[in-house]
């Protein structure tokens, strides 16, 4: 037998067609074959009529792509390959020199220091506006302000913003909207559509977070509306060589079918564990958007509670007796939970916060001294975590 080598790579069996199974198909390319010149020179890669080049796209991602838009109420979606590359993706797409970006002062800390760090220099303004007083995003919003950042609940410290009336009042100023909607997840309300006729422009999505659900996927999406906007993030997506793998898209497609159980057990329990930190002597204040008193409970309740809806998050803050040693002992002190970024998987996490680095003291709507510990409850059993939390205080 001659050098098999050439038979291999071109070996002409083809299987069967019409498997059908559960799971759609791991693709996985970065070239895609044409069947010949005048195809290869008419694809088009802008649509998907087809494939041209893996970071293009490829059955799997497209399948993604579909999916997340029907969970996000979107009807066009870009995968990137981190929640924070997405908010890069819509930041170069949409702003150039001598334009003005509005930033949440409670954001996630990432995307304000991309504008710090990066469109500064580029001569690209950013400025924080207080998510919790729409008078002062209406103050800030100039005739250069072409994109504003929308969050809810707010990163860390969960307070929830009136999304509706800070979407109108960008609308009437004819400003592009976009949110980051990891905390809803496509599940506690509809990015696009809060229920009053407003709705953001563009929904960013940590895919890293719920959609994995397994604490080992990095992804992003960023979902539209309008073809036309959608076009303007695709060039640069495109220009930019931002793609991803398709074992990654993979692990997304198995693990989209289960979000919507995992996203409300992680819900019921954090809402459990938050509930009985209220009573605990240690905590000043407990911060969760579902829980009464808790900071915009109200716009929380007027946009989530009918699918009554709010992730696995919330935060303590420790009454100002406790200091920073003494918090530290007690996240040392926890065994279930993890100290640990990002939230989503099936285990717990904690991390405490220095809120005097975080906000923006000039906007002066931090009230509290104490430290800050945020909790992302996982699917452990909830009395488990209670126990859990309960020995980690008398650490204390
Ligand atoms: C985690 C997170 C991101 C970034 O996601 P990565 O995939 O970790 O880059 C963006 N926004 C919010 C609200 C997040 O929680």
């Amino acid at each position: 037998m001659s050098n098999p080598s050439t038979g291999l790579i071109h070996h002409p069996y083809a299987p069967p067609a019409g498997f059908v199974a559960p799971q759609p198909g791991v693709f996985k390319a970065s070239t895609v074959i044409f069947p010949n010149v005048a195809a290869m020179r008419s694809r088009e890669w802008k649509d998907k009529s087809g494939y041209t080049y893996g970071l293009h796209g490829t059955p799997t991602t497209f399948i993604l792509e579909e999916r997340l838009c029907a969970l996000e109420g979107g009807l066009q979606c870009l995968l990137v390959p981190s929640g924070l590359a997405a908010i890069a993706n819509v930041a170069l797409a949409l702003l150039k020199t001598g334009d003005e970006v509005l930033i949440p002062d409670n954001a996630y800390g990432p995307n304000k220091a991309l504008a710090e760090g990066e469109l500064q220099a580029w001569g690209i303004r950013h400025r924080l506006y207080d998510a919790m007083n729409p008078a002062d995003l209406a103050a800030k919003i100039t005739p250069q302000t072409r994109l504003v950042w929308l969050e809810a609940a707010g990163s860390v410290t969960l307070e929830f913003p009136d999304l509706p009336a800070l979407a109108r009042l960008c609308r009437e100023r004819g400003v592009t909207t976009v949110l980051d909607n990891t905390w809803g997840a496509g599940l506690a309300f509809n990015p696009f559509d809060f229920g009053d006729g407003t709705g953001a422009d563009i929904s960013v999505h940590a895919l890293t977070k719920y959609p994995s659900g397994g604490g080992d996927v990095l992804m992003g999406s960023v979902i539209t509306r309008d073809p036309a906007l959608h076009m303007r993030l695709k060039l640069t997506h495109m220009r930019l060589g931002l793609g991803v793998a398709g074992n990654d898209a993979e692990l997304l497609l198995r693990s989209l079918p289960s979000l919507a159980l995992r996203y409300q057990a992680h819900d019921r329990a954090a809402r459990e564990l938050a509930r009985w930190m209220q009573g605990r002597p240690e905590i000043a204040q407990v911060l969760h958007p579902a829980l009464e008193g808790s900071p915009g409970h109200a716009h929380w309740r007027a946009l989530c509670g009918a699918r009554d809806g709010a992730a696995g998050l919330f935060s303590v803050v420790f009454h100002e007796r406790y200091g920073t040693p003494q918090v530290d002992r007690f996240c040392d002190g926890l065994r279930l939970f993890k100290l640990g970024y990002s939230w989503g998987g099936p285990i717990s996490l904690v991390v405490p916060y220095d809120m005097a680095a975080m906000r923006d003291a000039s906007l002066g709507t931090w009230p509290h001294r104490g430290v800050l510990v945020r909790f992302s409850v996982g699917l452990e059993v909830p009395q488990d975590l209670q126990a859990d939390l309960a020995q980690a205080l008398a650490c204390m």
